[in-house]
């Protein structure tokens, strides 16, 4: 397991959490090179003005708590903000819904917009019988609509991602459906291997990570941006 897997594993489990934060996750994933936003944590108005002038707009603010998992179902996504002010209004906005909610403590996620693109998931978990497990499937309406995911045993080679990919019923969208760019097919080969490959995060880490969620990962004709990670960890006693 990498000295990466280890660091963030005992992190979490030190604050008690069976799982990492986005930030912990996303900076997992760059450490495997998978590229993530440009991003900074804040818990302050002060440490919120200076994220916002290290990072480009658009900014998107997220809420980083425990309590939320699915953040844009407490309305905890805003995306699109062009300067402090709107930031600062997003911001209001959210503390607001998750107050209605009693949700206490938290902290902000401020990253850089992913050019717009394709929605992929990639997503991992250990079967009791098979071992690591490494899925992909179309994101947002797509996964949860269509159930339009293919699934192989880790660790898988760059033929096998390959064939997963192809494999989707809606794989000709990678190919630029209806007069859309083609999008890099390489690019999320190259992430399902550092995921599911043979010294890929899930494959390394199977005893300490459950499951991986990366939903979504934003694929352009240039390249891939993974938004969004959760990992769960497995419900070991010792860190
Ligand atoms: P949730 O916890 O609701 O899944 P996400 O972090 O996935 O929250 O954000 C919700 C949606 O907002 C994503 O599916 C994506 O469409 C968009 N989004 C989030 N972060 C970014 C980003 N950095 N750049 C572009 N779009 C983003
Ligand atoms: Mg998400």
């Amino acid at each position: 397991m990498s000295a990466e897997v280890k660091a963030a594993v005992r992190a979490a489990r030190t604050g008690g959490a069976g799982a990492l934060d986005e930030p912990a996750g996303k900076k997992l994933l760059a450490s495997f090179g998978i590229r993530v936003p440009a991003s900074r944590v804040a818990r302050s108005a002060d440490e919120i003005a200076s994220a916002v002038s290290a990072l480009k707009p658009p900014y998107v603010l997220k809420v980083v708590s425990s309590e939320v998992i699915h953040k844009s179902d407490f309305g905890a996504v805003k995306v699109g903000l062009k300067n402090l002010t709107e930031v600062e209004r997003a911001l209001a906005e959210i503390e607001a819904a998750l107050d209605a909610k009693g949700i206490r403590g938290r902290s902000w996620l401020i990253e850089e917009m992913a050019a717009p693109g394709l929605e992929v998931v990639v997503g991992g978990v250990v079967d009791p019988e098979f071992g690591p497990m490494i899925m992909t499937g179309l994101g947002g309406v797509f996964v949860e609509v269509m159930k339009d995911v293919s699934f192989r045993i880790c660790p898988i080679t760059r033929a096998d991602a390959a064939e997963m990919l192809s494999e989707l019923r809606g794989a000709p969208l990678l190919q630029g459906a209806r007069g859309r760019a083609p999008v890099s097919t390489d690019a999320l080969i190259d992430i399902l291997v550092k995921i599911g490959g043979e010294k890929g995060l899930l494959t390394e880490s199977a005893d300490e990570i459950a499951e991986i969620d990366i939903n979504p990962i934003i694929v352009t004709a240039e390249g891939a941006t993974a938004v969004d990670a959760r990992f769960i960890l497995q419900q070991s006693v010792e860190g």
